[in-house]
């Protein structure tokens, strides 16, 4: 998969046609259409919100401030167990802390009921 940098190899030969040196020309990994990608994605990355990671015009808006009576979407979260997680700390023997517990988080119209899972 992907994009996989050329390799030229230039063999120099004697009077006798005996090999006498070899010189092996890799492409960059970082050509121009990969700095491109990697400085698209590098933007991308510094326009999400730092504390999750969304897109900041939604997730900071003030019409999703659970505070603003003109709100029109709230976000709801929940508890939700990660079940590979937890299956990876029964086999560390923790007993403190078996089930892995992530934060869902899922966003709704103001005024409509909350889902059920
Ligand atoms: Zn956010």
């Amino acid at each position: 998969m992907g994009w996989t940098p050329e390799r030229i190899t230039d063999y120099e030969y004697d009077d006798r046609d005996r090999m006498v040196r070899s010189t092996e020309y890799v492409e960059s990994a970082w050509n121009e259409d990969e700095r491109g990608w990697m400085l698209a994605l590098a933007d991308w990355e510094a326009s999400r919100c730092p504390s999750c990671g969304g897109d900041p015009d939604e997730c900071q808006s003030p019409t999703a401030d659970i505070n603003n009576p003109f709100g029109t979407w709230v976000y709801d979260a929940e508890w939700v167990e990660c079940h590979r997680a937890s299956a990876a700390r029964r086999l560390a023997h923790e007993p403190e802390d078996r089930r892995a517990l992530t934060p869902r988080v899922s966003r709704r119209r103001r005024g409509s009921a909350r889902s059920k899972r």
